[in-house]
């Protein structure tokens, strides 16, 4: 632990809900508030606190010489696992083994709610004041954590990993519910942005918790909703020039403070007047900790082999986030499709210890990559560095909102395969606001497949994959070149990353809503 040093700035303390793809722009916004001057408190749970030390590390390594620097105490306190009929160690939703189990991984969280109001308590009993919380930043599911704030008397924010678009769009249906009743392939007018955009979603496309087939539990659903009309604010990894005012919209609708401050992966560059470039890529290379894995090092030099072989930015990345797995009839349609491609493609596949043999065999047989055209990865990639890497001009993604800021923020225009939760929404954003996506057609959810089981979940004959091999390949030609509205897409791209860079550049929308997060906290 480190001391803080005695500063005027108002203490964050920032307590992530624990599923990985939350965990990592939380861990940056943090750094982001930090790197403004503000003392941040980061609570994680013993497991995760690798992730969290990792990108404290690199957003330091990122921040230029003489600037105030990072002041963030990592705390980990235990999550009660076995007390709630866990694995030992499972300490993410995302390493929860099955979905039989995520109702005690939600009672896990609510105890290490009790543990964080204690630790929080004796914090606010300090004899220095600087050390004493003024505001608490909290994950979508950590709803005990409103309770900590007003009892200590300070401010709240819910992060919920959305994009502004995505929230907004949420707060229109739960206040006018226009789904009610409809069915799932009924189409949904959602207007909250001006005309000519037309938005209409199927009710399938919509998030869980608009779907009849939602699987948690009504009391639980509105524990999430009373929690987030509780808060004062909401911070939103995104960036005001983004999502044609969503942010100022979502204010209006919810009477609430919205701040952007994104694109949060630049936390070790722009933000807080650092000067250098995101350490992401450097990092990957120069890293000799367990974070940077030797999948980490292959990709990347994989990449500059490519690079070496072309000028242009020549090969296609393809990664469906943290846990985004297709049933095994869907990810063999795909992988024709990727391995018929003229262009280099590197695949990060989740769930391939799942995978039936048939389909297994034939991924090692086609997709070695090191001096063939597909590289197919099977754990975890480093997705920023490689979205970074000159070598990349497209990305096929599953809309995640992690993963969209990240493309936005490296330039790489992409091709949308939406799987679920707010994932049709931001295809919206890519393709329809902001033209720099095509999307692939895809109309309905794809289910992964979460019981371990070897035969896919299916038990006996496969079903046919929604998305065929063919569909697939017109939307990637159209990404990797696409002629005249290519490059178009292309332009946009280009022009967004400068945006992006420039919103947490000093004066920027962004710097300036991190500068306003400090004062509402104060
Ligand atoms: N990610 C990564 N390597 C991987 C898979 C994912 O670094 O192999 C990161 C990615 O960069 C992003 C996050 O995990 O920050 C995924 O978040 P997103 O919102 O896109 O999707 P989710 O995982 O929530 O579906």
């Amino acid at each position: 632990m480190e001391e803080f040093a005695l500063c005027p700035n108002p203490h964050f303390v920032v307590i992530p809900w624990p599923v990985t793809s939350h965990m990592i722009p939380m861990v940056d916004i943090a750094c982001l508030l930090a790197a403004h001057g503000a003392p941040v408190t980061i609570i994680t749970p013993p497991s995760c606190s690798q992730l969290v030390h990792s990108r404290v590390d690199r957003a330091r390594a990122g921040q230029a010489a003489g600037s105030a620097g990072i002041g963030i105490t990592v705390t980990a306190l235990p999550f009660p696992c076995a007390e709630a009929g866990l694995p030992a160690g499972c300490e993410r939703l995302d390493h929860v083994p099955s979905v039989d189990l995520v109702p005690n991984f939600f009672d896990a969280n609510a105890q290490f709610g009790d543990a964080v109001a204690d630790h929080c308590r004796l914090l606010m009993a300090t004899p220095t004041p600087t050390r004493r919380p003024s505001c608490i930043v909290a994950g979508m599911c950590n709803t005990w954590a409103h309770g900590v704030a007003r009892e200590l008397g300070v401010p709240c924010f819910i992060f919920h990993g959305f994009g502004a678009f995505a929230l907004l769009c949420c707060e229109y249906l739960n206040t006018h519910k226009p789904h009610e009743g409809k069915s799932l392939d009924e189409a949904i007018d959602v207007p909250v942005l001006p005309p000519p955009l037309e938005l209409k979603f199927a009710r399938r496309q919509l998030p869980l918790q608009f779907l009849p087939s939602c699987s948690i539990p009504e009391s639980r659903l509105r524990e999430l909703r009373e929690f987030e009309m509780a808060v004062d604010g909401i911070v939103v990894n995104s960036f005001e020039e983004l999502e044609h005012d969503s942010a100022a919209r979502l204010a209006a609708a919810t009477g609430k403070t919205v701040l952007a401050v994104g694109p949060v992966s630049l936390c070790g560059g722009g933000g807080g007047g650092g000067a250098r470039a995101p350490p992401s890529l450097l990092d990957v290379r120069a890293a000799t900790d367990s974070s940077v894995n030797d999948d980490a090092r292959r990709c990347m030099a994989w990449l500059d082999a490519k690079k070496a072989e072309s000028s242009s930015s020549s090969v296609l990345y393809v990664s469906f986030g943290s846990a985004g797995r297709m049933p095994p009839e869907q990810l063999m349609e795909l992988g024709l499709a990727l391995v018929s491609c003229s262009w280099p493609v590197l695949w990060v596949i989740k769930g391939a210890d799942t995978l039936p043999d048939d389909v297994d065999e034939w991924l090692q047989h086609n997709t070695g990559g090191d001096d063939g055209q597909c590289l197919a990865v099977r754990g975890w990639a480093p997705q920023v560095a490689i979205l970074e890497h000159p070598a990349v001009g497209g990305f096929l993604t599953h809309c995640g909102w992690g993963s969209t800021l990240e493309s936005v923020t490296a330039g790489v225009p992409m091709a949308t395969w939406p799987f679920s939760a707010e994932q049709f929404l931001n295809e919206k954003v890519i393709v329809g606001v902001l033209g720099i996506g095509v999307s692939v057609g895809v109309t309905k959810p794809t289910e992964g497949v979460l019981t371990g089981a070897k035969d896919g979940g299916g038990g006996g004959a496969r079903a046919k994959a929604d998305v065929g091999m063919e569909q697939v390949k017109r939307a990637l030609d159209m990404l990797m070149d696409g002629g005249v509205d290519g490059e178009a897409r292309r332009t946009k791209a280009r022009e967004l990353k400068a945006k992006a860079k420039s919103a947490l550049e000093h004066g920027g929308s962004s710097y300036m809503n991190l500068e306003k997060m400090i004062q509402f906290a104060a």
